[in-house]
């Protein structure tokens, strides 16, 4: 459904996520929209652009009343199919990222976007290709690359590393390809854990149509965990690996 823009507002801190001019949009309307991993693309009726990068809590909601949330950095007003509505991107920690741009800024950008890790394209072949495109990379690092995997995240690579019974921090040209293989089930295992669970991710993440949170992941095996949940009894271990806490069972994983 449509939704034609009356005015917009934004915080006076979303510099650090809005890195194009917002402008000339009263009375455009958003024709579709569509998701690449985390990268949202709102497609507006003058052939522009709004690519959003959801980052790590980034989430846009949308609500008959304004939305008087906190960390609220963008909001239109606006009207679908008869009916007042706001719009807004809300995110708390501002690791997101928002442009508004032409057709040929926009296809550049999404071009620069690895394969979803739900869409039909992203193959066994595929998988083992990208990561074997950096044989010196740690695997969770590579798996972490937006370029190569769009909707990817750190509590996915984590869960990935778990399922696929390999350790966070081997080197990518140390899998034999069964593992590979193994690491390539995990994706569905953990992707479809998340959607099973309304979409949620944990610690913000997206947030339905009607701005309610999920309940957040269900199924997680070491992320955030004290225990490992594939044995049940081995203490998970955290590490910091390329800035990010990581997750893993010395005993399920290799
Ligand atoms: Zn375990």
């Amino acid at each position: 459904m449509p939704f034609k823009i009356h005015s917009f507002s934004r915080s006076n801190v979303s510099d650090s996520i809005i890195h194009t001019k917002i402008s000339n949009l009263k009375g455009k309307e958003i024709l579709q929209v569509s998701r690449i991993g985390k990268m949202l693309d709102f497609i507006l009726d003058d052939g522009r652009h709004i690519l959003s990068h959801l980052g790590m809590t980034g989430a846009w909601v949308i609500n008959k009343n304004k939305i008087i949330q906190k960390h609220t950095h963008l909001q239109f007003k606006g009207e679908s199919d008869g009916k007042e509505y706001y719009l807004a991107y809300v995110d708390p920690r501002r690791f997101g990222h928002m442009y508004l741009y032409d057709e040929k800024q926009a296809q550049k950008k999404l071009a620069e976007l690895g394969t979803d890790m739900k869409s039909p394209e992203f193959t066994f072949e595929y998988f083992k290709r990208a990561l074997q495109k950096y044989p010196e990379r740690l695997l969770k690092v590579t798996l972490l690359d937006q370029k190569l995997f769009a909707g990817s995240g750190n509590y996915i690579a984590n869960e990935i590393c778990a399922r696929g019974g390999v350790l966070p921090n081997r080197q990518v040209k140390t899998l034999k390809v069964s593992e590979i293989k193994k690491l390539y089930n995990a994706v569905h295992l953990v992707l479809d854990d998340s959607i099973d669970s309304g979409g949620a991710t944990f610690q913000g993440g997206y947030q339905d149509a009607n701005g309610d949170k999920g309940e957040g992941v269900k199924g997680l095996v070491v992320f955030y965990q004290k225990t490992c949940q594939l044995c049940q009894k081995t203490p998970v271990i955290k590490i910091v690996l390329a800035q990010r806490g990581t997750y893993y069972c010395p005993k399920c994983q290799k």
